[in-house]
């Protein structure tokens, strides 16, 4: 139930893909029930083909997670589904119309929208037979226009907003990666796609050495460019598969796929000499230290980043300038004490 909830509150999409399958189970059901009863056989079975079609469109979309497929066949279906009702049942039927020409801006792209809302009223308009006057026929095309621009504004301001609301929770304003937040997420993501496809995947914690001492001789705002070229230079010298977080103040994340062993060491042994040689700010060169922790078939992504943790501190406390490698998972039974690291790297002289 949690996850339901989750996933609701987390996508915009698929929550009016619900909604519109829930308002559609109730509000259609008992026209299709109706129209039966009253042997309006044709009438029913349209009801019935766009209570199935809007269903099938709303478990597809749950469990694929595809909600723009989902959402496209849905406005397709609903606006299909309201002419075709407009057309069978007349004029009664016309109102079916204004409920999808709004959903349509919420459900697919707005180009989409616009063609499909256009196309469902020229159908009507068109066949004709639902209006009782031109004059009715006109008001229905002017007001439909009206509701289909009111829902453009609506849906592409949201749009906008949302997008804007998930950079502000998921970037980090100073350096413009990732922060933590969205770290939490791609750890998570990184972790299950290792244990599907058994590829290695690794994490570097980083911290700024003495880093507190650059602020204070120097000012926030040299802080505030050595943590920029810091990522600069990082982002420089790894893929662009492997991802950069922020994960508080002067310490980073760095995410690496699909390496272990010896050319983990390499990459992280570039890293560090990279940051010796380039790394200055206006009182001499800026080191950092760094823990590596490979994640293990089974490894809970807490107890990985905790590896990675303990190993940094033990950089910091052998001497800082150095890359410690954590030591193997043990059981949680047998982890009472920390796992410390085993495998230092000495600073290259
Ligand atoms: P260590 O070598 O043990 O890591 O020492 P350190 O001085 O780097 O670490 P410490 O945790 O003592 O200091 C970190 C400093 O980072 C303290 C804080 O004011 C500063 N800091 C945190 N975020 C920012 C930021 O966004 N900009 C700047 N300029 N400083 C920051
Ligand atoms: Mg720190
Ligand atoms: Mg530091």
């Amino acid at each position: 139930m949690q996850r339901i909830l989750y996933r609701l509150s987390t996508d915009f999409r698929l929550s009016i893909i619900t909604l519109l399958g829930a308002s559609a189970v109730l509000g259609i059901t008992p026209f299709a029930v109706m129209r039966f009863l009253q042997d309006n056989l044709l009438a029913g079975l349209v009801d019935t083909t766009i209570l199935l079609g809007i269903c099938g469109g709303v478990v597809y979309a749950w469990l694929t997670g595809d909600t723009r497929r989902s959402g496209l066949v849905l406005a397709v279906t609903a606006c299909g589904g309201a002419v075709m009702v407009g057309m069978v049942v007349g004029e009664p039927g016309l109102f079916w119309l204004y409920p999808c020409l709004v959903t349509t801006f919420f459900l697919a792209h707005p180009r989409i929208a616009i063609v499909l809302n256009i196309a469902s009223v020229l159908a009507l308009m068109i066949h004709g037979e639902a209006f009782r006057s031109s004059i009715q026929m006109w008001t229905f095309a002017a007001t439909t226009v009206v509701v289909s621009a009111c829902a453009y504004v609506f849906a592409h301001r949201n749009h906008n907003q949302r997008q804007r609301l998930e950079h502000l929770a998921t970037i980090d304003p100073l350096t413009g990666i990732k922060n933590r937040r969205s770290m939490d997420q791609e750890l998570d993501l990184a972790a299950a796609n290792a244990e599907r496809t058994g590829l290695p995947c690794a994490l570097a914690l980083l911290d700024i050495d003495h880093f507190k001492k650059i602020n204070d001789e120097h000012g926030h705002g040299v802080g505030d460019e050595v943590l920029v070229d810091m990522v600069t230079l990082l982002q420089q010298n790894t893929r662009k598969s492997d991802q950069l977080f922020r994960f508080g103040g002067e310490e980073f994340v760095l995410l690496l796929s699909g390496v272990d062993g010896v050319s983990l060491k390499a990459v992280m042994s570039n890293l560090q000499q990279v940051l010796r040689k380039y790394m200055t700010h206006p009182g001499g060169s800026v080191t950092a230290s760094f823990g590596v922790a490979q994640l293990i078939h089974g490894e809970s992504v807490e107890s990985w980043l905790g590896r990675a943790d303990t190993a940094l501190y033990e950089a910091k406390e052998s001497g800082r300038d150095r890359i410690v490698f954590a030591e193997e998972y043990r059981p949680a039974s047998s982890a009472r004490s920390r796992p410390g690291p085993v495998n230092k790297q000495a600073p290259a002289q």
